[in-house]
């Protein structure tokens, strides 16, 4: 098989590519569904129930069919465990010898993702894919020194051990991909070094993996590989400076799989309606599919009851929703409100305007020099006045994680009701509300890979039930005279007006895109992401990491003597790679560490080895460059 057309930078033509992948996917088991057959497919998937006919009012969503959860209309509930890590597209798991027939675009050999080549992807092996796909003579380093990840790694052994983890927490039997490629169970093939094409060979019988003078068969990529994963998500295929997209800027917001992509789609094509009002059936087709988010975002962070889950625009709304309702209901002059020196300027705003308001006192709680909260200090805040303890799972500007149960343990000691922020936890860790036991949790669906202005506040029953309304409108009541309202219950008391009802359903799909992959699998290949991407950093000279805590998700927030963060944060754009620079909306915490901003690369469960190394070469290019121009 012959590419006849290469672009000018002799690259194969995309339509080319494109052709040629059709080509050997109709020959792939099961072949390949066209793309009139993939929507007819998709709305398949939607099929609503349509037991109800009618739909009469909040008080009745206990009525409405819980159809697409029980029925799992998008197929999730077939794979228990998946593997984040492992390589393997959580599209292609559910058809580990079909080749992700569910989605035609995971199937395509991107070119964007490899300029022309498969990566071996090297996580911990010490050697960098990064370096045979990039051209590294851009940077004046093709007479280099060897870049750190460029040789041996001390800290490959610790990788290897974390990574392996995967293996030992869930049973080999749960990683369909593992017996069914015949894969070494307890290695995974970027710790080997193999070349996945081996494992391609294996499903694909070895007839379309002919190389050709161009390489072709590196296009084909293993459905176990984790560039897949990456395939999911449409806009990685963009080019940013005519480099392949590295979005590195996930704290500020993820991006979406094609799977929410399609899920909002659906809902206005098909199922568009103010929801709980009317007695037609798209009216019962908007409202299922919105309870059946409410219902998914319980389960995902496991709190006790459905009724606890309020829908709101995000973490920012869902603070100040509890500032402005529990917070001046219950609050008196001369009351403390305890926070972390952490925070994001959303959860001290606030709780200064309620504290203005009421005469309300605000207590911090300080950190040490990694980042850590200082346990012994937080305990010494709490008094008699001590009402309400407000803090952050995870900060978004050193990726401190905090101890949260254990804080979360003392408050309630002290009689203090507490609010977790989320909004950087729940994409990187496992969330079990029932055994945190916070009064109140929020997070915005952005941040977990669902659609902006879209997020949930999470309360405590009996505590949603007492409190005020914060906005009046539709929805939201039982009853209205001129005389007097009576409001419902919580969900509904807090969602006045018509919502974000695409939204909330977008964020379900979201929800089932994270549970498909497996939450823990994710937390683990991050990790060891992370412990592979601070390693590397530490090595790039006159780089300073700020947050250096013991437990970390996510974040990597440094300066670089000699540049401004805009330098750095511009350089890396010209090479296509997304970072945020500035002040990350946590002022008080960069300048406890003497800063006003850092460069912050923030990563995620799509994010591989090869972008990290790519993060690094532009900083060793820069301080390389630097020194030359000293001398
Ligand atoms: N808290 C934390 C820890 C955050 O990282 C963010 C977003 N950067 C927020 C709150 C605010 O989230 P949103 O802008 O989605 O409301």
């Amino acid at each position: 098989m012959d590419i006849e057309n290469l672009n000018t930078n002799g690259f194969p033509d995309e339509s080319e590519l494109e052709k040629i992948a059709n080509q050997l996917f109709k020959s792939a088991p099961g072949g390949l569904q066209n793309n009139s057959g993939f929507s007819e497919q998709v709305h398949n998937q939607y099929e609503h129930n349509d037991t109800l006919k009618q739909s009469d009012g909040v008080n009745d969503l206990g009525k409405i069919s819980q159809n697409l959860v029980n029925n799992n209309n998008l197929g999730f509930g077939k794979v228990t465990k998946s593997v984040a890590g492992s390589g393997i597209s959580p599209s292609a798991i559910n058809h580990p010898s079909d080749f992700s027939l569910e989605d035609p675009q995971t199937s395509l050999p991107d070119p964007h993702f490899y300029n022309g080549q498969i990566p071996k992807s090297v996580a911990g092996s010490g050697k960098s894919p990064s370096l045979q796909n990039q051209d590294l003579t851009h940077g004046n380093v093709t007479s280099h020194n060897k870049l750190p990840f460029e040789t041996e790694q001390p800290f490959e052994h610790e990788l290897k051990e974390v990574l392996s983890q995967i293996n030992s927490t869930f049973p080999s039997s749960q990683l369909p991909h593992v017996s069914a490629f015949g894969i070494n169970e307890n290695s995974y093939y970027f710790l080997t070094g193999q070349n996945p094409l081996q494992y391609g060979n294996q499903l694909f019988g070895g007839a379309n993996q002919n190389q050709n003078t161009h390489g072709i068969s590196s296009y084909v990529k293993p459905p176990f590989d984790i560039n897949l994963v990456k395939a999911d998500f449409p806009i990685l295929k963009e080019r940013v400076n005519g480099k392949p997209l590295i979005w590195l800027d996930n704290a500020a917001t993820t991006q979406k799989p094609k799977l929410v992509i399609d899920r909002i789609n659906h809902f206005y094509e098909h199922e568009n309606s103010n929801i709980h009002r009317a007695a037609h059936e798209l009216a019962a087709r908007s409202t299922d599919a919105y309870e059946a988010a409410r219902k998914k975002v319980q389960h995902f962070i496991n709190a006790g009851s459905v009724n606890e889950i309020v829908f709101v625009r995000g973490t920012t709304e869902a603070i100040n929703l509890v500032a402005q309702s529990w917070g001046d209901q219950n609050l008196n002059t001369g009351d403390e409100i305890i926070v972390s020196n952490l925070e994001h300027h959303a959860n001290i705003v606030p709780w200064q305007i309620l504290a203005a308001k009421k005469g309300l006192k605000l207590r911090v709680i300080p950190v040490d020099d990694d980042g850590q909260i200082l346990l012994d200090e937080y305990a010494k805040l709490f008094n008699s006045k001590t009402k309400l303890v407000s803090f952050t799972h995870v900060s978004n500007a050193l990726g401190t994680v905090t101890p949260a149960q254990q804080m979360i343990e003392m408050a309630h000691a002290n009689g203090a009701k507490v609010l977790l922020d989320g909004a950087q936890s729940v994409s990187h860790m496992r969330v079990d509300l029932q055994k945190l036991n916070p009064d109140f949790f929020v997070f915005s669906g952005h941040k977990v890979f669902g659609p902006t202005g879209i997020g949930v506040l999470y309360g405590r029953e009996e505590i949603l039930n007492s409190m005020q309304p914060w906005q009046g409108g539709g929805n939201m009541i039982k009853d209205v005279t001129f005389e007097h309202t009576e409001y419902h219950n919580a969900p509904g008391r807090f969602e006045a007006g018509t919502g974000n009802i695409a939204d909330a359903v977008g964020l379900g799909a979201a929800i089932d895109y994270v549970n498909k992959i497996g939450i823990d699998l994710i937390n683990q290949y991050e990790h060891g992401l992370l412990v592979y991407g601070t390693n590397l950093l530490k090595q790039v000279p006159g780089l300073r990491l700020v947050g250096t805590a013991a437990d970390k998700a996510s974040v990597l927030s440094f300066t670089l003597d000699g540049f401004t963060n805009d330098q750095v944060g511009q350089e890396l754009n010209k090479e296509g790679i997304a970072v945020r620079t500035g002040h990350h909306c946590a002022q008080p915490i960069l300048r406890r560490f003497g800063l006003e901003s850092t460069v912050r690369p923030s990563l995620a469960f799509y994010n591989t080895c090869a972008d990290v190394d790519a993060l690094v070469t532009v900083l060793h290019r820069l301080k390389s460059n630097q020194k030359r121009s000293l001398f």
